[in-house]
């Protein structure tokens, strides 16, 4: 089990089940909606997700047909990734954790959008797009 929150902790959620395929990706959206180099995300099943507090507070933004990104609308931390297409998983953002949740990202996704500025210094396997398979 893992908890997270916002940065202001009008959001608080937890998370009762496995984490599924960390990855760090490095497209421009996600750039955008972390302000960092990648955005790193873990996939957890819907139904092991328990929101705690702040389902008012919760904004989404569709970054892309049929995909919605949620965040705090108080302070404006990003809070997660869901696709239409996975309607009973969720991408939690895994900076919002406060506990650590046991897994490791595996891979670099969208490597092919990677900020110049960054240059990736692990040994994960790289993908230009989504990785195949
Ligand atoms: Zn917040
Ligand atoms: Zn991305």
């Amino acid at each position: 089990m893992a908890k997270g929150s916002c940065l202001c902790r009008a959001v608080r959620f937890e998370v009762n089940g496995p984490f599924d395929r960390a990855s760090h990706c490095h497209c421009s959206m996600c750039r955008k909606a972390h302000g960092a180099a990648f955005g790193t995300y873990a996939r957890v099943k819907q139904s092991d997700f328990k929101l705690l507090s702040g389902a008012e507070d919760i904004a989404a933004y569709a970054s892309s047909p049929r995909t919605k990104r949620t965040f705090c609308r108080k302070c404006g931390s990003t809070l997660q990734f869901l696709s239409e297409k996975f309607p009973q998983e969720i991408d939690i953002a895994l900076g919002t954790l406060d506990d650590d949740p046991g897994v490791r990202p595996v891979m670099h996704i969208f490597t092919g959008s990677k900020a110049p500025w960054y240059e990736i210094g692990d040994r994960l396997p790289q993908h230009e797009g989504w990785p195949k398979a």
